[in-house]
């Protein structure tokens, strides 16, 4: 019990809900990290781990990083995280139901949206049980992931200005799924030209066929020559050891946690690499949600783009400091949360 405490501790986190349902086999963690600035708003995942620390230390980690994304992406939001247990026992649709009259009775503290392993079936049953999850497909919502995809090019444009870099860009893009592939037709919308790879041989091919990508190995796509490389697929991509070997001038992508570490956003501006923060640049989806489900705001346009003028301060700050963007990402997060006049003279002092 004292491990417990020990580690929602360590990051402050508010609280964690584990929760049970014998009738069904569900088993979870819901990990809320910080509700300062709003109702804690994060996805829920399920997956096979191997252990329930495992689970435990993922919802951690996750709702930790909501609460950035969500400061950062200035809503009205925390942070917060499901994880579900995947396991044999699971009766897996009355179990997303169960779990829908969980969050239905925190009245509003949590909530969910769609993460890794979510099908429309699971959101469907989690959907007949409360009101606070974000019902995909809803009329007029959208494509979360297309919206996180232009809040991905808002970004990028910021980053090809900063670079100086003032003509159609050569992207590569590692991972073609709901977000890579919409982010690839954006690119080929705006004149650039693409290369890609993914581990799924169909998806890529898709997105050659469509939009005339070059299609890279998998090992390949990292360190291809280009302007701007944007990691779509998993965390954890890019680390010290094999940053001094990217060509691109820019990396900006969707993939959350791209970077092993700081050590890693420290080698990339060794490298003069230009590193967009993950989180700032993917917040399309979230805040897409956000504001459709909590806002009742019906087109998210300008709030997209308001992710160029966040990323062209975080890296005017870092370049001015002789810092990476990710460290001034943070500062600037945490400034929100605990001294806001400080965000604010900081991040749009000179608006
Ligand atoms: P997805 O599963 O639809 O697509 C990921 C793609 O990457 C798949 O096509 C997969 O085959 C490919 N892939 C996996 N490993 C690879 C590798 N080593 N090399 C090349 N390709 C590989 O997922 P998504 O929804 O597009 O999300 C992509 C990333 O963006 C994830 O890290 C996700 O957490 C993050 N993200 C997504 C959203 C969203 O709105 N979907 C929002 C914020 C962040």
């Amino acid at each position: 019990m004292m491990q417990m405490f020990s580690k929602l501790a360590a990051a402050d986190h508010e609280q964690v809900i584990a929760f049970q349902n014998h009738a069904t086999g569900l088993r979870g963690f819901l990990a809320i990290h910080d509700t300062t600035l709003g109702p804690a708003v994060g996805g829920t995942r399920i997956w096979n781990y191997a252990s329930d620390a495992d689970a435990l230390d993922d919802a951690l980690r996750l709702s930790r990083a909501m609460t950035y994304k969500n400061s950062l992406a200035e809503l009205p939001a925390g942070g917060g995280k499901a994880v579900l247990i995947a396991h044999d026992g699971l009766d897996r649709i009355a179990a997303f139901e169960a779990y829908g009259a969980m969050i239905e009775s925190l009245n509003g503290r949590f909530f969910a949206g769609r993460d890794v392993g979510i099908t429309d079936a699971d959101i469907a049953a989690i959907a007949r049980n409360t009101q606070y999850m974000a019902k995909e497909p809803s009329p007029g919502l959208g494509d979360i992931s297309e919206h996180t995809a232009i809040g991905i090019w808002h970004a990028m444009r910021a980053c090809l200005e900063f670079a100086g870099i003032n003509r159609p860009p050569r992207v590569a893009i590692q991972g073609v799924g709901s977000v890579g592939i919409h982010l690839a037709r954006i690119v080929k919308r705006e004149g650039g030209s693409l290369c890609v790879a993914d581990i799924d041989a169909g998806r890529a091919e898709r997105a050659a066929k469509e939009l005339g990508a070059r299609v890279l190995p998998v090992e390949e796509i990292l360190f291809a020559e280009v302007d701007v490389l944007a990691p779509c697929a998993l965390g954890g991509v890019i680390s010290a050891a094999n940053a001094a070997r990217i060509r691109a001038k820019i990396v900006c992508g969707s993939a959350n946690n791209m970077l092993t570490g700081m050590d890693a956003a420290d080698a990339l501006l060794r490298s003069v690499v230009i590193y967009a923060p993950d989180y700032l640049v993917n917040a399309g989806g979230v805040i897409r949600g956000t504001e459709f489900f909590l806002l009742g705001i019906q087109d998210s346009s300008e709030s997209l783009a308001r992710i160029y003028g966040r990323t062209i301060r975080v890296l005017e700050i870092a370049r001015s400091r002789g810092v990476s963007p990710a460290r001034v990402a943070d500062e600037l997060a945490e400034a929100r949360l605990k001294r806001p006049k400080l965000f604010r003279d900081l991040y749009w002092g000179k608006r």
